[in-house]
Formats: structure tokens, sequence, C-alpha cells
């Protein structure tokens, strides 16, 4: 038993360590885009407040993925994923991720959200499912082309909320769709071309099922990708 929920800390050590990744690649970028204008020696002083705000917002997030990682220390002696729910506007959480993370592209990509309604609050982990849809979106302008949007969806469809992020990019061969979730599998069309560890979407399926949702990835070679996240609007009676 003992052993599980250590190799279990472990395993979510190892995500966290993945998905702090995201948020330092915004620090870096923005801090190399001041070298850069510093460099040239007349950088404009509203431009340095935004890139430095933005450098402060991914600081957050990584302070946050931080904290969890102390729990886990903390915890390490009884099962790790216990969710910290409150309410959550999902609508306003995944504006918040889509613009960090068009803001990470420094403007390469555009990540564009329509949102079904106005508000969609349940009692989630914020925490946790900030980082699962930055990891989707993350993914989504990784492997996007063309400069296609990456378009983020928030609907209310009877008692769940679904998030789906749909891009038009390289897609998943059909036959290496049902290993996606596994933790460090990698699609033969991307392995040698993309950067990256195979964890995030494994770490997206454990905090998307630690809530009680579904997710569903769609994909078609060359046409593009739809992730499909499904949470249920009220907390399950047995947790
Ligand atoms: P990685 O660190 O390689 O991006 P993930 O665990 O996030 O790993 O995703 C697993 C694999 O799923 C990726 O290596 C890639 O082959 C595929 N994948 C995930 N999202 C997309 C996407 N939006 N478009 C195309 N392939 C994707």
């Amino acid at each position: 038993m003992l052993t599980t929920t250590v190799q279990a800390a472990a395993s979510r050590r190892d995500l966290l360590i993945h998905d702090i990744r995201t948020p330092l690649g915004t620090i870096s970028g923005y801090a190399q885009l001041l070298l850069r204008r510093a460099a040239q020696g007349g950088p404009e002083l509203l431009a340095l407040v935004d890139a430095l705000q933005h450098i402060e917002e991914a600081a957050r997030r990584v302070g946050s993925l931080l904290g969890e990682l102390a729990d886990l220390q903390a915890q390490s002696d009884t099962p790790a994923g216990i969710l910290r729910r409150q309410p959550t506007d999902l609508v306003q959480l995944a504006r918040r991720v889509a613009a960090d993370s068009q803001d990470a592209s420094l403007g390469t990509w555009h990540v564009v959200v329509l949102q079904g309604v106005p508000e969609l609050v349940g009692l989630w982990d914020p925490a946790r499912l900030e980082r699962a849809i930055a990891n989707l979106i993350d993914n989504a302008l990784k492997y996007n082309r063309d400069a296609r949007p990456v378009m983020v969806t928030v609907q209310q469809a009877d008692a769940w909320a679904v998030v789906r992020v749909a891009d038009g990019g390289i897609g998943i061969p059909a036959a290496e769709l049902p290993r996606i979730f596994k933790r460090g599998y990698r699609a033969s069309n991307v392995v040698g071309w993309f950067q990256g560890t195979g964890l995030g979407l494994a770490g997206v399926h454990h905090i998307v099922t630690e809530h009680g949702g579904t997710i569903v990835v769609e994909s078609q070679i060359g046409i593009g990708t739809t992730t499909t996240v499904r949470l249920p609007l009220e907390e399950p009676r047995d947790e």
C-alpha cells in the first residue's frame, strides 16, 4: 500500500514537473524579448510594463504548481489527488488560460474563446483545471499549422460543463488514438519533429477523471484535432 502511494506521488510529481515547463516557457520567452529590446537601446516603457505583467502571471502559475508539489511531499503517506474544490467559473478560467497561452506564443498564434454561456460555475479545483486546459491549448498551438486559430469553446449541456479545444493542425494517426493518454506515449508523426515528453495528455486525463469527468480526442491527419472535456456541474456524491 505504501509502495503504491509513494509511486502515485512520484508519478504525480513527474507530471507536475512537466507542467511547470509551460509557464516557464512564457517567462523565458518574454525575458528574451525584453533582452532583445533592451539590447536595441530604446525599449518603450508601456511594452515593457505589459511584458512584465505577463511574466508575473506566469510566475503565479509556477507558484501554484510548486505549491501542489509541496503538498504532495507533505501528504506522501496519504493518497495523492485530493481536490481543492471551490466555486470556479470555467468561462473566466478558459479565457485566462487562452490569453496566457496566446501570449506565450509571442503573437505567432491566435486562440479564440467562444462562450456559449456568460459564466459556468461548478465546484472544481481551479489550479488543476487551469493546468489541464493550458495543456490542451498548448498542444493545439504546438501541433497547429498555417497560422490557423485555435478555437476554445465553453458550453453547458444538461448537467455537464463542456470545454472543447480545436486546432487545424497535423492531427493524430487514427491507429494511435487509443494510446494517446498513456504516460510517455508520443504519436509517430511528432517524434523527431516536435519536442515533448508524452506526459501532458496523461496528466489532463488524470485531472479530468479526478473531477468525475470525461475526455475524448477526435483527430484527422492533416485536418486537425478536437479534444472535448466534460465535467459534471454537480459534485459526485461518493467523493
Ligand atoms: P507531448 O509532450 O509530446 O506534446 P502529450 O502527452 O501532451 O505529449 O500528448 C501526447 C501525444 O499526443 C503527443 O506527443 C502528440 O503525438 C499527440 N497530440 C496531443 N495533442 C495533439 C494535437 N493537438 N495535435 C496533434 N497531436 C497531438
